[in-house]
């Protein structure tokens, strides 16, 4: 067939979808320099592809600008296509960031945690998965090397594909849920942590298409099972790269910066979960016994908290300062990394601003204690539905002030929208019609 290979340029947007168009590569210095067409009313194209009602109408033009330090070539050498995309930035259109830019978004967020700590940020996005379709899931796989052989195959194009992408390729493996995997990758500084869980994704589905099979990062399959979580690792380096996240002295090791960064976190985490979490569904996992996250706790290497301390492998001082890290569980990959990434940063950002105290490191099952204990030790059970979440967020001027002006209407009205689509489905209909679209 003859053929004038295309790039895609994408934006990962309010519904965590990759969208965008494509160009000539032969037009690519022109491209960098101008982007592509892009439209406002795009910010309300829900998951499902309805339109929400918003304040755009038909009017404005904005520009897509390819980052070329995202670029993706890979030739998965099986006799199909070339693949070939980049992340870009939305702009006006005389080249200043968008107010729905999450990419953008981001990076205010990356400025104010400099200001606020002094910091630059180091992450890992870690994803679960499934693969749906043909293949039953036979029981005793969790964590089994049978499951690990049965996709063999896959995994090893995935580790070769993500390396090819830029990535550093980490672990692959079985993880618990029926037909469920994990996929690991090294960290990055900035925002570019981000931009590398969104090729991770991408990735992902074009490896298993390739494959011949289906996978999605749907929040949670089945509702009576495990769900698919993304956690997000991070760690803080200063201004001459030397890492400040760790204080032997510290409790459970968290340097001042820490504690006052995850206290932030935890203090906004009902309110900023609409936006790391934000689909129907994702608050069916964020329940009590999932591995997932129902509180706004810190526990200690404990896999049910919302911000875990992770564990590291080292004995020697400099090694276990640059090892430490934490992890935030309560994110989904339904939302956008850099949109889930920047709402946690501010909430962070505010945290240190205000100098709040280290939050108390906790190993306990807090759903066995009543509303009146969990209230009085300063625990909040996270949001039971999409709509309570997105009041939360609504609700708290200071979190909706972290965003440009009109974010917090559009978001919302996006994400109503995206709730009204499904009507009264029940919930595994509910988790069908997500599994198609992640
Ligand atoms: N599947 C769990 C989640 O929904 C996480 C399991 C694990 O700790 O890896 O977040
Ligand atoms: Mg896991």
């Amino acid at each position: 067939m003859i053929s004038n290979p295309l790039i895609f340029t994408l934006t990962s947007d309010l519904a965590g979808k990759s969208r965008g168009k494509a160009f000539p590569v032969s037009d690519l210095e022109k491209r960098l320099k101008r982007g592509v067409g892009w439209t406002p009313t795009n910010a309300m194209i829900t998951c499902f592809d309805a339109i929400a009602e918003g304040p755009f109408g038909s009017l404005g033009d904005l520009l897509l600008i390819p980052d070329q330090d995202t670029s993706v070539e890979l030739d998965f050498e099986d006799g199909g296509p070339v693949e070939r995309f980049m992340i870009g930035d939305i702009t006006d259109l005389d080249g200043n960031p968008w107010n729905f830019c999450t990419r953008s978004l981001l990076k205010a967020a990356l400025a104010r945690l400099k200001m606020a700590g002094g910091v630059q940020l180091v992450s890992a996005f870690e994803h679960e998965f499934q693969f749906t379709g043909a293949k039953k899931a036979l029981p005793g796989d969790g964590f089994g090397l049978r499951g690990f052989t049965d996709r063999r195959v896959f995994g090893e194009a995935l580790m070769a594909a993500l390396d090819k992408g830029g990535l550093e390729a980490d672990t692959f493996m079985k993880e618990y849920g029926s037909n469920q995997y994990e996929v690991t990758n090294g960290p990055a500084k900035d925002h570019c942590s981000a931009d590398q869980a969104v090729i991770l994704r991408e990735l992902t589905r074009m490896t298993a298409k390739r494959c011949g099979e289906h996978v999605t990062f749907v929040p949670i399959l089945n509702p009576a099972s495990v769900g698919n979580g993304v956690h997000i690792h991070m760690s803080f380096l200063d201004q001459t790269g030397n890492p400040v996240t760790y204080d032997a002295n510290g409790p459970a090791g968290m340097s001042v910066l820490t504690g006052s960064f995850i206290a932030g976190v935890l203090k906004y985490l009902d309110k900023i979960v609409a936006l790391t979490a934000p689909s129907d569904i994702s608050y069916l996992r964020l329940t009590p016994h999932r591995w997932s996250a129902a509180f706004n706790n810190l526990g200690f290497r404990d896999r049910e908290a919302s911000v875990r301390i992770c564990p590291v492998t080292s004995t020697d001082p400099d090694s276990i300062a640059r090892q430490y890290n934490f992890e935030f569980r309560a994110a989904d990959a339904s939302a956008s990394p850099f949109l889930a990434l920047a709402a946690i940063l501010h909430a962070g950002a505010q945290g240190i601003e205000d100098e709040l105290p280290a939050p108390k490191v906790i190993e306990e099952d807090l759903s066995l204690l009543d509303k009146t204990t969990l209230t009085e030790r300063g625990y909040v059970r996270l949001p039971q539905s999409l709509e309570e979440a997105l009041c939360r967020f609504e609700d708290n001027n200071t979190v909706t002030g972290w965003f440009p002006d009109g974010f917090s209407d559009v978001y919302t009205a996006h994400k109503r929208y995206e709730i009204a689509y499904l009507g009264d489905a029940d919930m595994d209909a509910r988790c069908i019609a997500y599994s198609d679209v992640y």
